[in-house]
């Protein structure tokens, strides 16, 4: 092949990506339409085919260049008078990337109660992207916003929550929600911001927040120990702290930009607060439960869709390259060992856009306030199964898609991938970490019947789908799984041990369920087959905690 042949079909792979990448994932879309009403699929498919040509058309290049180095946020602590502003400063493509997100409704429909779907499906689609610096922001504020309408009273809910649902991006205010501090993130029980009652309502909150993505949100979501003897996550309270009072920053100062390995085109910062006038969301003694249950959780739920999308857009570009790429005299797609790796990812892309829909149809629910008592356990154990489970499966897969893109994978104009990598990454920390989501997951099955809910609800899904061969197999490995899962409960040292790869197992699992009820069963039989090793050697279970012990004396 000559140099003008290979740069031809390098030029063809970048022109055959879709115009319009929504029109163009059926599998989105059949789930979107066994899922909605037909009046409500058709606003669905205007609302989301606009914006995926937005991504593609507006977003994208805006965000390739935000996103490098030399274009990256500032801090701006005063202004030229030397008055203190605290603010912070973008490139201009920033916002115009932020006008098109905003404009898509994403975070405007937080207004609508029920509207996950359509939330779901803009992030989504935001994501194959990678685009971490407003998908984070979106993420916030629908938070916040959920917050403010679910649990704040109606003072604190009426002054803050229009301006956070605003699709003027110009006008809008955004949310930003600073839980983790220097001593731990995992641990929010040891925060040591504290909020001290000041007049009416109002409380002053002194600390330190040492992540504090959004650094040049309007609304801050914060967590601070409130007045009393409790200690641990039962002494936390949740406010909103507004960012300008009277023209002035209210009562913080940010004392940097964090640099970051991803999600580079956000600003993260870390923030000192000395007496910032705040507003409790929710009953003050009942701060961490507001936190996690409404603001963590829709963090979570977007997360995993965020790392969805990830997935299918590294699956994009790795079987568009491989068709057009060749080596040895044929397209590198013929040779059966880049075949299987992109099976292997177009099998986990398939199986994550499954579950965290069958998440997003929970969401749904509860946001409509339409839930039974048995959605919210099957919430509660899917929200953070899911995140932990597919954050992680992104990045494996946009690993194995810079792989088939050879040493072009690794640079940083010739694809998105690199980003996408490095954002995963960040994905895989922040709203959890895996062993905190996996402890938290256990914890729950101790405290609650929902190991009896995940059983009953993955059996049901199971039994509707339809025949294949997968499928018997599919009710023996999802018993082992719950067996494995119950062992966990009944031998506590078994569980620290052993309870991630019981979680890893039970996830791919409940993928390869929804593939198959979804009629793919070829994708949730290879995904099965690439994914489902459970890790670990049921034999030898009692060996493990001395070996590893061992290995690290
Ligand atoms: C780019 C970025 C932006 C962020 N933005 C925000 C933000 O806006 N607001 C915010 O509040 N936070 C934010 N975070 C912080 C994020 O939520 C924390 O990093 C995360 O919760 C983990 O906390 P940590 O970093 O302190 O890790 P640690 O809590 O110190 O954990 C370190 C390791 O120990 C493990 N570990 C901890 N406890 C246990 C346990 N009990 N059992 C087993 N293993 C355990 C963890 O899994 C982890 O692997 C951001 C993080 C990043 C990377």
């Amino acid at each position: 092949m000559t140099y003008d042949a290979a740069r031809a079909a390098l030029a063809a792979w970048r022109e055959s990506f879709p115009a319009d990448p929504y029109a163009s994932d059926a599998m989105l879309r059949s789930i979107l339409s066994r899922a909605l009403e037909p009046e409500r699929m058709e606003a669905l498919d205007e609302r989301a085919s606009t914006f995926a040509r937005d991504v593609v058309s507006v977003i994208a290049p805006a965000a390739q260049r935000y996103e490098q180095r030399l274009h990256l946020a500032e801090l701006n602590r005063f202004d030229a008078l030397g008055q203190r502003t605290e603010s912070v400063s973008f490139d201009p493509a920033y916002h115009e990337a932020g006008r098109a997100v905003w404009a898509s409704g994403a975070v405007a429909l937080s207004n609508v109660p029920g509207s996950a779907y359509e939330q779901a499906t803009l992030l989504y689609l935001l994501s194959l992207e990678g685009e971490a610096g407003h998908a984070c922001p979106v993420t916030c504020t629908i938070g916040l916003a959920r917050a403010l309408r679910r649990s704040a009273s109606s003072p604190v809910r009426e002054r803050f929550l229009s301006a956070l649902v605003d699709p003027n991006y110009d006008v809008a205010q955004r949310g930003a929600q600073f839980l983790t501090e220097v001593q731990g993130g995992s641990d929010v029980g040891a925060n040591a911001c504290v909020a001290t009652p000041d007049e009416g309502e109002t409380y002053l909150i002194t600390g330190e927040k040492w992540f504090c993505s959004v650094a040049d949100a309007d609304q801050f979501f914060v967590t601070a120990r409130v007045p009393g003897d409790r200690t641990g996550t039962r002494g936390l309270g949740s406010f909103v702290v507004p960012r300008v009072i009277d023209g002035q920053p209210n009562g913080f100062t940010l004392r940097r930009l964090k640099d970051k390995l991803g999600t580079r085109g956000l600003a993260s910062g870390e923030i000192d607060f000395v007496a910032a006038r705040a507003w409790p969301v929710g009953p003050i003694e009942e701060g961490f439960r507001t936190a996690v249950s409404v603001v963590l959780n829709t963090s979570r739920w977007m997360t995993a869709i965020g790392s969805a999308g990830i997935m299918r857009r590294a699956l994009i570009e790795a079987r568009s390259f491989a068709h057009f790429r060749e080596a040895f005299g044929v397209p590198i797609e013929e040779f059966p060992a880049v075949r299987r790796t992109l099976a292997d990812m177009s099998a986990a892309s398939a199986g994550a856009l499954h579950l965290v829909f069958a998440l997003t149809e929970l969401e749904d629910r509860i946001d409509a306030d339409v839930e039974s008592d048995d959605d919210l356990l099957y919430h509660r154990f899917l929200v953070n199964a899911a995140k932990y489970l597919i954050s992680r499966q992104a990045t494996s897969v946009v690993r194995l898609g810079i792989e088939v893109l050879g040493g072009n994978g690794t640079i940083e104009d010739f694809s998105v991938l690199p980003r996408l990598y490095r954002d995963a990454i960040v994905y895989e920390s922040w709203e959890g970490t895996h062993n905190v989501l996996a402890a938290q997951v256990l914890n729950d099955l101790h405290r609650l019947p929902i190991l009896t809910t995940v059983a009953t609800r993955l059996n049901a899904t199971l039994d509707d789908a339809p025949k294949s061969e997968v499928k018997a197999s599919l009710h023996r490995r999802l018993d082992a799984a719950l067996e494995n899962a119950q062992r966990c409960l009944d031998d506590a040292a078994y569980a620290a041990w052993h309870f991630r790869d019981v979680l890893d197992h039970l996830g791919v699992v409940a993928e390869a369920i929804y593939l198959c009820e979804a009629g793919e069963p070829l994708a949730a039989d290879h995904l099965l087959l690439s994914f489902a090793s459970p890790g670990y050697d049921p034999e030898n279970d009692d060996e493990l905690a001395d070996r590893v012990n061992a290995l690290l004396e």
